[in-house]
């Protein structure tokens, strides 16, 4: 196996280049970070349009590289995902959120925090072990299991049996499941039948423009059709909604115009330490 290895290693190098070399030594460096206890949890506030009020967080993960300083997740993902290193990752990000959660529910009172949410990988989905994970965290930390959001993507979902049935699973756990980046899959309308989510996120790309007027009356407007569509399914099939990626106010306008109440986007709030969070729970309780 370690000759086949080795052969495999040389080939793809030879033949891919450069790439696939950074790529391997990232995948050691994840390791190495993992041990290291590089890796933080900035937590994102989900808000009410209409009055800013916080609702609930999505947890995003952060790399501290000792020479590269702060380093986004777009970048180490897919490594962590190739490698399998997303498995220990994501268990990171899942017990940390779940205690962070927990914390501030306990700290600032049940009406503080609706829901915490975080991304879960399909390689996480199908590891066999992933449900017992998600019930062992929510029982070390105590965090309500309807508090959890776990956030996943159309192409995950689409991963077959053993996905599906961890999927129904944790929804039978009362766990609320999110399907992320909503509208940009081939078949997000009937992966909904399939699928016991309890919450859509209207994807950035159907927000971008969104506030543009064209002239046209809003039935015949091409950039409110999707964010549009979203939102009478959501309502028809009794689901939650939140749209990302809010950048202005006119977007919220317009968003609220559509139908939507609850939203996240760097004009809301930017992704921010758990103290940040906090912050805004503590300034809330007061007034
Ligand atoms: P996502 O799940 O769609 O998360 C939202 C991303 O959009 C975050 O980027 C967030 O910082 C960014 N964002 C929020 N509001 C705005 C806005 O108004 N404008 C723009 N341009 N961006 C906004 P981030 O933190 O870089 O994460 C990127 C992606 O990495 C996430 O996309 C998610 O797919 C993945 N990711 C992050 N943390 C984790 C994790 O713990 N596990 C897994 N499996 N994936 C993660
Ligand atoms: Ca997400
Ligand atoms: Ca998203
Ligand atoms: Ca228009």
């Amino acid at each position: 196996a370690k000759q086949q290895g080795k052969a495999g290693f040389v080939r793809y190098v030879e033949g891919l280049g450069e790439p696939v070399l950074a790529h391997m030594q990232l995948g050691g460096e994840l390791r190495r970070a993992l041990d290291n206890d590089e890796f933080r949890v900035v937590y994102q506030p989900i808000m009410r349009l209409d009055d800013n009020q916080l609702v609930g967080v999505e947890a995003l993960v952060r790399w501290h590289h000792p020479a590269r300083g702060v380093v986004g997740p777009g970048e180490f993902i897919p490594a962590a995902e190739r490698t399998g290193l997303i498995v220990p990752l994501g268990r990171f990000v899942l017990r940390e959120t779940c205690r962070q959660a927990a914390a501030w529910l306990a700290e600032f009172g049940p009406e503080s925090l609706r829901e915490a949410g975080l991304n879960v990988s399909a390689r996480q989905l199908h590891d066999p072990d992933f449900v017992a994970e998600v019930a062992g965290a929510l029982a070390d930390s105590g965090l309500p299991c309807e508090r959890l959001v776990l956030e996943v993507t159309e192409s995950a979902v689409l991963r077959g049996q053993q996905v599906s049935r961890a999927l129904h699973e944790l929804d039978r756990m009362g766990i609320r499941l999110a399907l992320d980046d909503f509208g940009t899959g081939e078949s997000s309308l009937s992966l909904l039948r399939a699928f016991p989510a309890a919450i859509v996120k209207l994807d950035k790309s159907f927000v971008d423009g969104i506030e543009i007027d064209d002239g046209l009356p809003a039935a015949a407007d091409a950039r409110q059709a999707v964010a549009r569509a979203v939102i009478q399914l959501a309502r028809a099939l009794g689901l939650d909604t939140v749209a990302e990626g809010i950048e202005s106010p006119e977007q919220v306008t317009a968003l609220r115009e559509l139908g939507y109440t609850v939203g996240q986007g760097y004009h809301l709030a930017e992704p921010m330490t758990a103290d940040g969070v906090s912050r805004l729970l503590a300034r809330r309780a007061v007034s």
